[in-house]
């Protein structure tokens, strides 16, 4: 009988013990949740900024390392490089420019298609244009 009770005893602790462990578990999971949740809006900020950033960027376009001028990638528009060892065309087009209608022998400067990222850049070498991407 003692030896009985004694079991009896024990298990309704661990019971107890079983009760009190679950809504401590319940809180840490809700707590998860809601750093889930904090870091998705935080994730989503960011990819919103990335997003809509385009608008304030500009491209600078350097003649044989000298800069030329500065481009704003937030208007559309066909722009005639001037004063370069060839004729050279930048066409911008929703936030990101290119190279279009070389005069060059080789068009490698086409070939960089659209730039659009901080730091991208373009270069025609036989013309010694190059377009960078600046905030
Ligand atoms: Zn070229």
């Amino acid at each position: 009988m003692v030896a009985a009770n004694a079991a009896v005893g024990y298990n309704t602790q661990k019971t107890r013990m079983q009760e009190e462990k679950i809504p401590q578990m319940k809180l840490f999971k809700k707590k998860d949740l809601f750093l889930l949740g904090a870091l998705l809006l935080v994730a989503a900020g960011i990819a919103l900024f990335y997003l809509l950033r385009p608008a304030g960027a500009r491209a600078i376009v350097t003649i044989n390392g000298a800069e030329s001028q500065e481009i704003d990638l937030s208007k559309d528009g066909i722009y005639q490089i001037e004063g370069a060892a060839l004729p050279v065309t930048l066409e911008v087009r929703e936030g990101k420019i290119r190279f279009i209608n070389s005069q060059c022998p080789d068009h490698l400067c086409e070939g960089f298609g659209y730039l659009d990222s901080e730091g991208e850049y373009a270069i025609c070498m036989p013309a010694g244009v190059a377009v960078t991407i600046s905030e």
